[in-house]
């Protein structure tokens, strides 16, 4: 029998880890019963106001992500932290598989009563995944987790995603410099609050060093941040546990700033309204491709289009007409 919904949310809400579970689960499930039961156990834990901190982690395929959260989560708990992590994985079509690998992830950490690990949902190409994540977050921030470690794999929409969720967004690289700096993108310079070379050990140091010169280069080229915060580049370890308390230290010193200035609370209120405006986007689209009539005209009218029989706007312009029917 599955719990009721009054004792689940007393679970959650008393920071039980198997309550927490079951309730994303609840959360992740499109059954229409769910849902519902799903949208009041959010709405009861948005009341519950936490003083946390959303972290947002990127970088490449290899860089040393789950490592680096293990050995930073664990850290974080011996500070007497409370730490969730969470993941929004591009899970893809095409991989058929997840990046971000499967439950035997940060095994260390999850054993740790004071910190939860969240297995990786499953991809769903809607970008329904982002926005689970989103909710999750606040259900561990119910549940007492005041640090919430958000992971995801640097691709496109999925950075994206993670950075509108989270106060301070880290970005892990690895030594090297010159060509293989090109590698990291514009968009992801620009999101970056903190770049950390990991794998700064061994040989690699004095890469890591020349990588850091001109990271930090780089980043002065971009326009200062509204929030009067400087993004950093930073060393570090995971592997040899070097740099990480520099890190947490660096991400408090941008709390304790942000915090002053209001744009802390400012980039959490603007971040709900880019929730909802994005919400609104993706089901305003899921209805017109989903509406019969326009399911029914589609294809015709894009044959048409291709083979230059009528334009690409006038075929929009009907295909709209017909989702308001
Ligand atoms: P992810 O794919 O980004 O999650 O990367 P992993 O955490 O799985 O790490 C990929 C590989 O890099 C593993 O073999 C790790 O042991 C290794 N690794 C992670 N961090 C470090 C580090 O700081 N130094 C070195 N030398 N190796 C590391």
């Amino acid at each position: 029998m599955p719990p009721t919904l009054q004792a689940l949310t007393d679970g959650v809400l008393k920071g039980d880890k198997t309550a927490l579970g079951r309730a994303i689960t609840l959360l992740e499930s499109k059954k229409k019963p769910d849902t519902q039961k799903a949208d009041k156990l959010i709405e009861t834990c948005l009341s519950q106001k936490a003083d946390s901190l959303r972290i947002g982690i990127t970088g490449p395929p290899g860089v040393g992500k789950s490592t680096f959260i293990e050995v930073f989560g664990k850290q974080l708990t011996a500070l007497g932290k409370k730490v969730a992590v969470l993941a929004i994985d591009p899970s893809s079509a095409i991989s058929k598989g997840s990046i971000l690998g499967d439950k035997t992830r940060m095994q260390e950490l999850a054993k740790d009563t004071n910190a939860f690990v969240r297995p990786t949902p499953s991809g769903d190409a809607s970008g329904g995944v982002a926005k689970k994540t989103r909710e999750t977050i606040i259900l561990c921030e119910a549940a007492g987790y005041d640090v919430v470690l958000v992971e995801t794999v640097g691709v496109g929409q999925n950075e994206i995603a993670a950075y509108s969720m989270v106060d301070f967004f880290l970005v892990l690289q690895l030594p090297g410099a010159g060509d293989e700096l090109q590698g990291i993108k514009r968009g992801m310079m620009e999101m970056a609050d903190g770049i950390a070379i990991n794998k700064s050990d061994g040989d690699a140091i004095k890469k890591a060093l020349v990588a850091q010169g001109e990271l930090t280069r780089a980043l002065h080229l971009f326009p200062h941040k509204e929030n009067g915060w400087i993004p950093k580049v930073l060393l570090c370890s995971a592997q040899e546990n070097e740099g990480l308390a520099a890190i947490w230290d660096m991400i408090m010193e941008f709390a304790t700033i942000t915090k002053t200035n209001g744009h802390f609370e400012f980039q959490r209120k603007s971040q709900n309204k880019y929730w909802l405006l994005q919400t609104i986007d993706a089901e305003i689209k899921n209805r017109f491709y989903q509406n019969k009539h326009v399911k029914s005209h589609i294809d015709s009218l894009l044959k048409a289009v291709m083979e230059g029989q009528i334009s690409p706007f006038a075929a929009a312009d009907k295909l709209l007409k017909l989702a308001t029917k």
